[in-house]
């Protein structure tokens, strides 16, 4: 590594153990699902399950990070048989009119969903024969890039409004396909801000780096509506 990443890296580390126990990505999972319910009645049962998933326990103990990753190039990653299960799972509940039930179902489904839509979700986190390794995935680079898109939510970036001012879907027939095609649109902007905040330390106020993150946002909000609309209609 270079002089200049050695002192990013070093800089993700300290950063990481002080923001150790935040829940950080919480809120925009939460946002993402709420806003897909088209306004129904049940959207809070949608929107407090979303970040369920992050909960130890919630995932067996081995997939705990696996389930929230598919890798675009290997194929690999738990996170489009659990949106698919969960989906399912929504689908038998509206069909015997548990309709809290159903909109908690989709909670969960759209957080596998989202996580793909996150670059450090669809690439990165594999070793050269195509495995997952946790310690790639738990990168601190990660963890700060989301810290990053946690802070601009609702304000700076307003990453948000990319999900409360959507007004598309994009149709889902397949969620595992779903998944799978998300994580191919997100992982195509993992090199460039990898790159960017190995190498730049005004990476926060990159216009390009931002530009991606709001495109994977805006894309993610749209496949969730999808989502909801394939469980619900
Ligand atoms: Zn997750």
């Amino acid at each position: 590594m270079s002089n200049v990443s050695k002192i990013m890296e070093e800089r993700f580390i300290k950063e990481k153990s002080e923001s150790i126990e935040i829940k950080w990505y919480s809120t925009p999972h939460k946002d993402f699902a709420n806003y897909s319910c088209d306004g129904s009645s049940y959207r809070s049962y949608a929107r407090d399950a979303a970040d369920d998933p992050d909960a130890s326990g919630f995932d067996p103990y081995a997939y705990r990070y696996y389930n929230h990753y598919e890798d675009a190039f290997w194929g690999i990653g738990g996170a489009p048989s659990r949106c698919d299960e969960f989906a399912d799972s929504a689908i038998f509940a509206i069909n015997n009119g548990y309709y809290a039930t159903a909109h908690q179902r989709f909670g969960y489904s759209s957080h596998y969903l989202s996580d793909v839509g996150l670059p450090f979700h669809s690439k990165g986190a594999t070793d050269y024969l195509g495995g997952f390794v946790d310690a790639l995935f738990n990168a601190a680079i990660h963890n700060t890039y989301e810290s990053h898109v946690s802070s601009n939510w609702s304000t700076g970036y307003n990453f948000k409004s990319y999900v409360s001012g959507n007004t598309q879907k994009i149709t889902v027939t397949n969620p595992e396909q779903a998944v799978e095609d998300n994580a191919d649109y997100s992982a195509q902007y993992y090199d460039y801000i990898k790159n960017k905040m190995t190498t730049s330390s005004t990476w926060r106020t990159d216009i390009t780096l931002n530009y991606y993150t709001a495109q994977c946002v805006q894309k993610t909000a749209r496949y969730n509506h999808g989502l909801y609309d394939y469980i619900m209609l």
